[in-house]
């Protein structure tokens, strides 16, 4: 049986939503910032504030080299939430006692850093032909099958795109509920007690990741409004089409902590307040868990065997 849709209008947009910023070009010339920037020599990363640093903020090294960026036509969201937001919420999502102690430590819940993170805010067109395989089980043998056949033409406005290699996407993605109505020029107060990490992908790198973020979303819209119980992609001959990309930092509380040689992240969005977080669980409670739950299982596998 053939099954085909030739246009899935009605199909919410998310993005489309969110409003699109003023076109008014607010930003202003700073001349004689006080801001200094710095290369991490161990992990590259570029940030600046506008205190003297002598650590970097993601990897805490000390090998330092001083650099210079310029803000002067940049666009920020600016922070809504404060650090004590933060805290409170890095708390609740530590509460449970099967997480490491190296979590709720003092020290580190207070190395919590104010941090504009570099993003793309992108308007993209996505047109094409997209082919998906759709299924539905009618009884125990019988399983009707399905192709659907999609014609798309998919405007999609403010896609936020991570513009910094050492966040992972899914991490950025987890938290950039942004509102970009909010966005102001730059200035140096917005780098009081904040840091601000630069840019760092190449240009084909940066319309790879437009590309993908785009796809993905759009992809994920069609999959959504399919109604089969099965769906797989085909065959996809849609191709995005970059309208407008524009470089915009948006701000975050990030923690980095590290337990049992890795990097666990806390992220939160200084806007919204939405957060991601990155927790293990303590070897040394599972074991006394474990040996608690044997503890109570062999008690009363016991008490059975002596009153029975
Ligand atoms: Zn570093």
């Amino acid at each position: 049986m053939n099954d085909s849709t030739n246009n899935i209008l009605g199909i919410e947009d998310k993005y489309s939503n969110i409003g699109t910023t003023d076109p008014e070009d607010k930003s202003t010339t700073n001349t004689a910032s006080n801001v200094n920037s710095y290369t991490c020599n161990d992990c590259k990363c570029v940030f600046s504030s506008n205190q003297g640093e002598t650590r970097c903020i993601m990897c805490n090294g000390t090998n330092l080299t001083n650099n210079e960026v310029d803000f002067s036509t940049s666009k920020f969201i600016p922070f809504y939430r404060t650090i004590d937001n933060a805290i409170d919420d890095y708390k609740y999502k530590t509460r449970n006692v099967m997480i490491p102690m190296v979590f709720k430590n003092k020290k580190v819940i207070n190395s919590i850093k104010k941090v504009y993170l570099p993003a793309y805010l992108v308007n993209a067109n996505v047109k094409g032909q997209v082919r998906f395989f759709g299924a539905d089980k009618i009884s125990r043998t019988d399983t009707r099958k399905y192709e659907l056949t999609y014609d798309s033409n998919f405007d999609f406005n403010n896609v936020l795109v991570n513009g910094y290699s050492k966040l992972s996407d899914e991490v950025f993605n987890s938290i950039c509920t942004y509102q970009y109505d909010k966005e102001v020029p730059y200035t140096d107060d917005l780098l009081n007690n904040t840091f601000a990490i630069s840019y760092d992908l190449v240009p084909l790198e940066v319309s790879n990741k437009i590309n993908n973020r785009v796809m993905r979303h759009c992809l994920s819209v069609i999959r959504g409004n399919i109604q089969h119980t099965l769906k797989k992609l085909h065959k996809n001959d849609m191709d995005v089409q970059i309208k407008d990309n524009r470089k915009i930092y948006v701000p975050v509380y990030i923690l980095n902590v590290e337990y049992n040689n890795k990097n666990h992240i806390y992220i939160m969005n200084g806007q919204t307040g939405d957060s991601y977080i990155e927790t293990d669980l303590s070897i040394v409670s599972i074991i006394v868990f474990s040996l608690i739950l044997f503890i109570i299982v062999f008690g009363i596998a016991l008490a059975f065997a002596y009153f029975l």
